[in-house]
């Protein structure tokens, strides 16, 4: 039987070998590091003493395939959903709060009340959504929203910041679209806000590597491709550090690793180029803190920081598209940082607590127009090699939804071919 072969055990590579495996495939996943996850991940971090992620993550009500594979994995307790949707913010400059909560069905007859509009907003701004899902391939977030600007700084750029982590002035309008179109054009439910009780890992990664190798399959953790070998039109054989693997003439390979490293190992292929990064900075705090509205995270407007998260004696804050920060260092950086924090809790900001920060320079690609259409398929022009990723062509801004479709996708056709070659040999023995 043929067998599949999955590199690169992120969201993208787990969701991909997972689905393999329980439609009953043969599958091995190799990954490059000495644990899965990518850039979805958990740690014990020793300078604050807390289990902590690479960032703060947030999944929605939208999130159809992230929630299958919760499912599958039997992981859908180790995360809470915030219902009805409600999405507290704070403004930093005039000390204004609102919460968005856009309730109902598909027509957002929320907006008509006056108290639940963003303040200083009118019912005509929310119009600019036409514009939006009318963008051109070309055009950017703001060249279609930018016109009413409360809107824009209260909703729109913190939106596609959070969402595309590519500031809206130059982020896809399309993309954006596409986000809307699956959440607030859908109703409450689909913008339900899911955070993870006890970290990415132990919801989304430990799970799936049990599942994986109770359904048969196996994981190889150290083993980083280093070249693929090439016959006529298909690959035939996998270089790892221990030498060449050669691959069964049915076998299907699956490349589920980050752009820079798929355009290494195939240089062929198109990718997306430029990248952005994310900020994170986790604070250990050691009495009981509430954020506003006793919410478990808060947006905030004025301020670097974008979001606190609250959890299990750590305030994490979160910066988007934030390659200004790279080469700030770091303890400046973790001070101002909390600075904007204990305003927000209403406190002087008194000593800096332990702190750890995180610095993903290249979080995920840059959610422009140009970059978009340099978004690969799935299926390429290799019959027995497939590709997978926040990165390709999913329709999707790179997130965690977007990466585990994206494998559910590969699965899908690797299965197709493993099918149509075992069909085939069967016709011809
Ligand atoms: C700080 C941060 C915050 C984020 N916040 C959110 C959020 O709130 N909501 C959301 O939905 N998304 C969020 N995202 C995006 C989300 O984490 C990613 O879209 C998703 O994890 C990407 O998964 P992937 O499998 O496509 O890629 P990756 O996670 O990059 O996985 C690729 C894997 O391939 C491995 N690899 C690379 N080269 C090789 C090789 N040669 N051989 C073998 N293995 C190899 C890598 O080690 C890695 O494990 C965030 C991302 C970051 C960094």
């Amino acid at each position: 039987m043929s067998r599949i072969h999955v590199i690169g055990a992120g969201m993208a590579g787990l969701a991909c070998a997972l689905r393999a495996a329980l439609a009953g495939a043969p599958v091995a996943l190799y990954e490059a590091a000495g644990h899965a996850g990518g850039r979805c991940r958990s740690f014990r971090d020793k300078s604050i003493g807390r289990v902590v992620d690479n960032g703060s993550h947030l999944l929605l009500g939208a999130y159809r395939s992230t929630l299958a594979f919760l499912d599958d994995i039997g992981a859908r307790e180790r995360i809470t959903e915030i219902a009805p949707a409600a999405f507290p913010f704070v403004d930093l400059k005039t000390g204004e709060r609102w919460i968005v909560r856009p309730e109902g069905g598909r027509l957002p007859l929320w907006l008509l009340d006056a108290r639940r509009r963003i303040p200083g907003t009118r019912l005509t701004d929310y119009l600019g959504v036409l514009s939006l899902a009318r963008a051109g391939a070309a055009d950017t977030v703001a060249a279609r929203v930018a016109s009413r600007r409360v809107l824009f700084e209260r909703f729109w750029q913190p939106l596609t910041r959070a969402a595309l982590n590519t500031d809206a002035t130059e982020a896809s309008a399309r993309l954006l679209w596409n986000v809307v179109a699956e959440t607030f054009m859908k109703g409450e439910a689909a913008c339900r806000p899911m955070l993870f009780l006890h970290g990415l890992s132990a919801a989304l990664v430990d799970p799936a590597i049990r599942t994986l190798q109770r359904s048969g399959g196996e994981v190889r953790f150290l083993a980083r491709l280093r070249g693929i070998e090439w016959r006529a039109d298909r690959v035939t054989g996998l270089q790892f550090a221990e030498g060449l693997m050669r691959i069964g003439t049915d076998d299907v390979v699956v490349l589920a690793v980050p752009p820079d490293a798929a355009a290494e190992l195939w240089p062929a292929v198109p990718v997306p180029s430029e990248s952005r990064a994310i900020v994170n900075v986790h604070f250990r705090v050691d009495e009981p803190v509430e954020l506003p509205w006793r919410s478990p995270f808060v947006g905030l407007i004025g301020a670097d920081s974008e979001w606190i998260f609250a959890r299990e004696g750590v305030l994490s804050v979160t910066i988007s598209a934030a390659d200004r920060f790279i080469e700030t260092p770091s303890h400046e950086l973790a001070g101002h940082l909390w600075g904007e924090v204990a305003h927000v809790l209403g406190r002087t900001t008194g000593r800096l607590p332990p702190w750890r920060i995180i610095k993903e320079k290249r979080a995920t690609f840059a959610q422009t127009p140009a970059e978009a259409t340099r978004r690969p398929a799935a299926a390429t022009t290799v019959p027995n090699l497939f590709l997978a990723g926040d990165w390709t062509d999913t329709g999707l801004p790179a997130t965690i939804e977007g990466a585990i479709r994206s494998g559910f996708a590969a699965a899908s056709l690797a299965l197709d071919r493993a099918a149509r070659a075992l069909a085939l040999r069967r016709t011809a023995g």
